[in-house]
């Protein structure tokens, strides 16, 4: 079922979650230990992330340094399928603009439309490790906008080979990305919703937030939307810290703000397990409040660890 139907269909607040593919060489059953604990909160999908190629290095006698393309986790079509045939949830795959051509991103879309995927969320992705900008294939798009608007011709049946006879139409519901701090390389957050208010214009069809530990960024980021003529469902992206090491790690790599009250309560913590505790707790109360601000779904950033996924599902759902 689409995402869409499943919001429209909800009588409360939804709950759903983020994987990533394991490490290559993992075992799948590594994602389903990390999805099973979950089940209970009933799941209507679960995305699963898309991992571009990475450079990487090797150092050869005499120093010399060879340079390999590899890719770290891959799977992502498979794990959907996967989770689909296992769990009876939508799967939602992210496609990116990095690394794909036009072709690649045909293909990919026939391919999960075989596996009776109708939900994929369409991302640009980012620069690759030891480049500063991203960089599209030269037969590639630049810009998430310019995806949203190949797999909507898709959709019509409209194929990158226009001669293609007896043309098959794909269903696709389609999500993107929206930034309630705006994103990194935008420069304000007007400009960022208006590149937003693109996408949804080009045909997707819900928004998913980068993660916010500020509860009012969101409220005020989804006004600003609105007064921009976006009008379709956003869903708020969560992630609770679990670590002391995340109060410098998350802002420089997700470029968010941790506020004051949430970092203090972090300091106070004495031990690992306390930091962690309190990092859930701060992730309970924002969503229960945006949950009472009548939000259609509370999505969260898993990272393959269920536990406090758990219990912040526990007290919320
Ligand atoms: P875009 O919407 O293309 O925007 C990128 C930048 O370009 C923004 O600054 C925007 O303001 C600007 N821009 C947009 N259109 C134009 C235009 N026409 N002219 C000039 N500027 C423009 N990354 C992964 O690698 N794999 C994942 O699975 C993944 N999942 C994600 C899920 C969510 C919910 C989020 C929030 C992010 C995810 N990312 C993922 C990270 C994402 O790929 C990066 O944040 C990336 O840098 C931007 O992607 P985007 O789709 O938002 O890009």
């Amino acid at each position: 079922m689409k995402i869409t139907e499943h919001i429209q269909n909800a009588k409360e607040t939804l709950f759903s979650f983020e994987i990533l593919p394991p490490l290559k060489g993992e075992n799948i059953d590594s994602i389903f230990q990390s999805i099973e604990p979950l089940m209970e909160f009933k799941p209507p999908f679960i995305d699963v992330t898309y991992h571009r190629e990475e450079v990487a290095y090797t150092e050869l006698p005499g120093g010399l340094l060879k340079k390999r393309i590899v890719k770290k986790r891959p799977g992502t079509v498979g794990i959907c399928a996967a989770i689909q045939n296992k769990y009876g949830v939508d799967a939602v795959p992210h496609i990116l603009c990095g690394g794909f051509s036009k072709e690649d991103t045909e293909n990919f879309l026939i391919d999960i439309d075989f596996l009776g995927i109708e939900n994929v969320v369409a991302l640009r992705g980012d620069a690759v490790k030891n480049e500063i900008y991203f960089r599209p294939e030269p037969d590639g798009h630049k810009y998430a906008s310019e995806l949203v608007t190949q797999i909507v011709a898709l959709n019509n049946g409209i194929y990158l080979d226009e001669e293609l006879e007896n043309k098959s139409k794909t269903n696709f519901c389609i999500g993107v990305a929206g930034y309630p701090e705006k994103h990194m390389e935008a420069p304000n957050l007007d400009t960022d919703i208006a590149f937003l208010k693109q996408k949804i214009d080009a045909g997707a069809h819900y928004v998913v937030t980068q993660m916010f530990f500020d509860n009012q960024k969101f409220f005020a980021f989804v006004e600003k939307c609105r007064a921009a003529g976006i009008t379709v469902p956003i869903i708020p992206g969560l992630k609770p810290l679990t670590s002391l090491k995340q109060l410098s790690m998350i802002p420089q790599r997700f470029r968010v703000d941790l506020p004051d009250e949430l970092i203090s309560e972090l300091y106070k913590t004495k031990s690992a397990d306390a930091a962690k505790q309190a990092g859930i707790e701060w992730c309970i109360s924002q969503s229960l409040e945006l949950k009472k601000a009548g939000v259609e779904v509370l999505h969260y950033y898993s990272m393959g660890k269920s536990e406090s996924i758990s219990k912040i599902a526990k007290a919320v759902f």
